[in-house]
């Protein structure tokens, strides 16, 4: 069950900010994102191949889908045709298997790199070098890279109630974000999306300049 008025006040609190609010919607029912549609959102994100395929079938299509899960190289082709955005590139390897499918399907596919910024070892991501070392392959590349492009990058702080903490790590983020655009992506307005913040840090991500938050359970209810 979604509930309009915290849609209503995040959408309020968001207009300010001028973020774009991603709602989570995994593991919810179809039924639960027709109602969200209904209040005007369009911006949805899966973590599941499957479930986003069978997702995408059923509604709308001007719903622009965001995969924020970790995606298996073999599975790109599946979310290709259709993927608006996806959050959690982590490897050149996976960004290279976007591109074949971009190309298959004669699209050029906007991902964001994903950060490992949380202290907690679980995490899937890229640190600071790793970023690098795959942004240095990719501008060597680059030509035979047309079907992906690169516009931000994503990350997850860590699961604490210590706000200073998420905060450090928002804003390594950030600075991880000017690094990569400054050496990178200098004058190229697509490299522009810092996706960081969900239900219980995005007021926090924010503050630290956070262009697209990712909320499920603030919207949807906790998922079982
Ligand atoms: C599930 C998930 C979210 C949303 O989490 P909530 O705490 O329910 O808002 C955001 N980002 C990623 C990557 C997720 O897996």
């Amino acid at each position: 069950m979604i509930t309009a008025e915290a849609f209503g006040q995040l959408t309020h609190t968001l207009q300010e900010t001028q973020a774009t609010l991603i709602a989570v919607s995994k593991l919810k029912p179809v039924s639960d994102i027709e109602a969200l549609y209904r209040l005007g959102q369009r911006d949805f994100g899966e973590n599941y191949v499957q479930e986003l395929v069978e997702k995408q079938a059923q509604l709308p299509a001007d719903i622009r889908w965001h995969f924020i899960g970790h995606l298996q190289s073999n599975k790109v082709k599946y979310i290709a045709p259709f993927v608006h955005l996806i959050h959690g590139v982590d490897s050149f390897r996976l960004l290279s298997e976007i591109n074949k499918q971009g190309e298959k399907y004669d699209r050029q596919i906007p991902c964001l790199l994903q950060l490992h910024i949380a202290g907690e070892e679980t995490k899937f991501g890229l640190d600071e070098k790793e970023m690098i070392d795959l942004l240095e392959h990719y501008e060597v590349q680059r030509a035979q890279l047309r079907y992906v492009r690169i516009d931000g990058l994503m990350g997850m702080a860590s699961f604490t109630a210590d706000k200073a903490q998420v905060a450090a790590e928002f804003r390594n983020l950030k600075a991880m974000f000017q690094l990569a655009r400054q050496s990178y992506f200098l004058g190229q307005e697509h490299f522009h999306i810092l996706s960081m913040g969900m239900s219980g840090d995005y007021e926090t991500a924010i503050a630290e300049g956070s262009t697209h938050v990712r909320i499920g359970s603030l919207l949807f209810g906790q998922r079982q």
